[in-house]
């Protein structure tokens, strides 16, 4: 039965991320990582953050928390705030922010193609026109420890399916920020900030690094 759920998974990764001109490569992760299967929940086409887009050949990971401590901040909470576009983005060109995956203890919710630029990490700059965003869930209950591990596990998938190395595998911390609309500089926001308070070095982020590496050498 585990094994049918990680075949399951990763029909739905390949299928929700896979572009209808190009063949998806086989990816198979091992059964013992659980179901990591992903639920769509991608903004409709021309509406909210999609209602203009922008394609992307993905070269990076880009890691977030959502330092949303709320209770109900869990994934499928902030996948549907994306889908009625509840965040605007004032300052970027597009008006709203939004970003690929959102990852909690149990589930895993995709809003943007992989294949299409999101808003999520550093205005127009290469942050976001090259990178797959991730947004780790911090919602009161929910489990960090658990939510790291599933999101170490499906960076690895996205990686070799993408085929990004390690080295591409950045924080939020990594972009800087230069504002859209005013230009104005807002530096390197410190995200995900249980990771990168040291930046880039920080043990926290070093350790998380080995966990995504681990896991794609077992793919
Ligand atoms: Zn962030």
């Amino acid at each position: 039965m585990k094994h049918l759920f990680s075949l399951i998974a990763i029909a739905a990764l390949l299928a929700s991320c896979g572009t209808t001109s190009s063949p998806s490569p086989s990816v198979s992760a091992p059964s013992s990582w659980g179901n990591l299967s992903v639920t769509n929940a991608i903004v409709p086409k021309g509406k909210h953050g999609r209602w203009k887009t922008r394609s992307m050949s993905p070269r990076y990971i880009t890691i977030h928390a959502t330092e949303n401590f709320s209770a109900a901040g869990n994934a499928r909470a902030h996948a549907n705030m994306l889908l009625k576009g509840s965040l605007k983005g004032p300052h970027n060109s597009l008006g709203y922010i939004i970003w690929h995956f959102t990852i909690d203890d149990h589930s895993i919710h995709q809003s943007l193609p992989c294949n299409e630029q999101g808003q999520h990490a550093d205005y127009d700059g290469e942050g976001n026109r090259s990178s797959i965003g991730i947004e780790m869930c911090e919602n009161a209950g929910n489990s960090r420890k658990v939510t790291l591990d599933r999101t170490a596990k499906f960076t690895a998938l996205l990686m070799k399916q993408y085929g990004i190395p390690i080295s591409n595998i950045v924080p939020h911390q990594h972009w800087r920020m230069i504002r859209y609309d005013d230009k104005r500089d807002l530096g390197h926001k410190t995200c995900p900030h249980f990771l990168v308070k040291g930046g880039e070095s920080d043990p926290a982020w070093q350790a998380f690094l080995a966990k995504v590496s681990g896991y794609r050498s077992q793919l």
